[in-house]
């Protein structure tokens, strides 16, 4: 049984739901086969136990795995593959041309670059690609991830409505060239699966891989979104996941155009629509939730429901800032992710939770500004909380998986640190990506000295090269031209929608 003694100046054992944080000073964990059995002094649990090994010292501190709680797993990014960022609704449909890819290779890639900067677990939401490989397709991905050693909480999203503007495909179409709308209609056809197939295949996914030998699986489901998705589906999901206690990850009220949507459709905002569905409750996490009402931020704390906040792709997408300031003070367990679409066009969650932390922070002396603890709960406990492995990671407590890093705190500290600064402060104030020294999965040491253990990075990145050097297939060039001559209607129907945007939640500047 291989074991461990983990030692650090200092661990940072959990970020508690209040904001505060528990930090030991000249202590250690100590694990047996993945398992955390002690954390507590270094001198007590070294006298106390015989590891097989010894890592860390005095000039680390430890903090627990962070969990990447929103992502769609592309390594070489959408900006790389061609689409440069944009209002989200014609963003997407830029995608539609992007060139296909070896999705084993590209896990793999994201899987490294994330462990390198400290993520551990990661919920994955798989795009909704040709129907006929999907089962191939994600196959492939969740090889890449357990290759990598990752934990990963599994979903993949289907529309089954409004998939070119917010508005019945049918009714759309119409009103487009005749050319057009059968080269539309013939696109969607390719990714279109009908709901028994889509439960079809979750119950095949979570058969398979639901109880992983390795531990490190779960499967969710994943209606897209409120208005990508009839009712119908999104109550099949409610009923599916509670039968097997397991959870839903979607998409929520991203752009002000989906919530104008459901006051269009409803009558009310898409999250009293699924309040009133009775969808909502604590196995459910939404990604994005920017435009949220007063009302809408009560209902989801009273829930117990988790809103996945992703500040740069939020940036990045044309749709504002998420109200996370509001959502703490009522109570919403507020997660965080980069959707993939992180600042730096990286997977660096450990920037983005220094994003998070200058984001949130309202003018004036007595307004609102989220803590460097908050940050921190929201990339571990937090976001641990909906990939159902939240009892067992987010903390560094006895009972709980050794997924932790180790940070270094020399170049933190050169060439001078007040001893008066708090760890957490340091660590989200200067901690970037290459302090990170150790990665552990498991009790596994997945990364040392930046490398990565299993697998050569340099191997993985070669391959995609080779493969992404090659010329354009004649399908996606025809993909993309169609996506191009579809834009200006596109457009015209979401400038003939214009969402209200009175009342924010956050004040940044004023013109009168
Ligand atoms: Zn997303």
């Amino acid at each position: 049984m291989p074991s461990s003694l983990i030692r650090g100046k200092y661990i940072l054992t959990a970020a508690g739901d209040a904001g505060q944080i528990t930090t030991l000073s000249d202590a250690a964990v100590y694990q047996e086969d993945g398992l955390i059995v002690a954390v507590g002094p270094y001198d007590e649990l070294k006298a106390r136990y015989s590891p097989d090994t010894e890592l860390g010292g005095p000039s680390y501190s430890i903090i627990p795995g962070l969990v990447n709680s929103h992502h769609h797993g592309r390594g070489v990014t959408t900006l790389q593959m061609g689409t440069c960022d944009d209002c989200l609704e014609v963003w997407i449909l830029a995608g539609w041309g992007r060139r296909p890819y070896d999705h084993y290779l590209m896990t793999l890639y994201t899987a490294l670059n994330m462990l390198e900067s400290g993520t551990t677990a990661v919920m994955y939401n798989h795009p909704q690609t040709a129907a006929a490989t999907l089962k191939e397709d994600v196959d492939a991905v969740l090889r890449g991830f357990l290759d990598a050693g990752m934990r990963v909480a599994f979903s993949s999203y289907l529309r089954n409505q409004n998939r070119v503007v917010y508005q019945d495909d049918a009714d759309f179409l119409s009103a487009l060239p005749a050319d057009l709308a059968d080269d539309v209609r013939r696109y969607l056809s390719v990714g279109h699966m009908s709901d028994d197939d889509y439960f079809a295949f979750c119950d095949e996914m979570r058969r398979e891989y639901h109880d992983h030998s390795s531990g490190k699986v779960r499967v969710l489901y994943s209606p897209a979104n409120a208005q990508w998705n009839t009712d119908e589906f999104l109550l099949r999901s409610k009923e599916q996941a509670t039968r097997h206690q397991t959870g839903i990850h979607m998409h929520l009220v991203e752009s002000p155009y989906q919530k104008d949507y459901g006051i269009r459709t409803w009558g009310k905002t898409p999250v009293e629509h699924l309040h009133d569905l009775e969808f909502l409750g604590p196995e459910v996490s939404f990604a994005h939730a920017v435009w949220l009402t007063e009302r809408d931020i009560e209902l989801l704390a009273d829930s117990g429901a988790t809103v996945c906040h992703n500040a740069s792709s939020n940036l990045r997408l044309k749709n504002g800032i998420a109200p996370v300031n509001p959502m703490l003070a009522a109570g919403v367990n507020v997660a965080m992710g980069t959707d993939s679409t992180a600042m730096n066009d990286d997977d660096d969650l450990l920037q983005e939770m220094r994003l998070v932390n200058k984001l949130h922070r309202q003018p004036g002396l007595d307004a609102p500004a989220i803590t460097a603890e908050q940050v921190l709960s929201m990339a571990t406990a937090n976001a641990a909380a909906p990939t159902g492995f939240g009892d067992q990671i987010g903390r560094l407590e006895p009972g709980r998986r050794a997924d932790l890093l180790l940070i270094r705190l020399d170049a933190l500290a050169d060439p001078y640190l007040d001893a008066d600064v708090p760890p957490v402060e340091v660590i989200m104030g200067r901690a970037k990506s290459r302090d990170i020294d150790t990665v552990i999965v498991d009790g596994e040491v997945l990364i040392s000295d930046g490398q990565h253990r299993r697998v050569n990075k340099a191997d993985v990145a070669r391959e995609l090269r080779e493969q992404l050097a090659l010329p354009l297939d004649p399908a996606t060039l025809a993909t993309r031209q169609m996506a191009a001559r579809l834009s200006p209607y596109v457009e015209r129907f979401y400038r003939s929608h214009p969402p209200t945007m009175a009342n924010p939640h956050y004040v940044y500047n004023s013109r009168t």
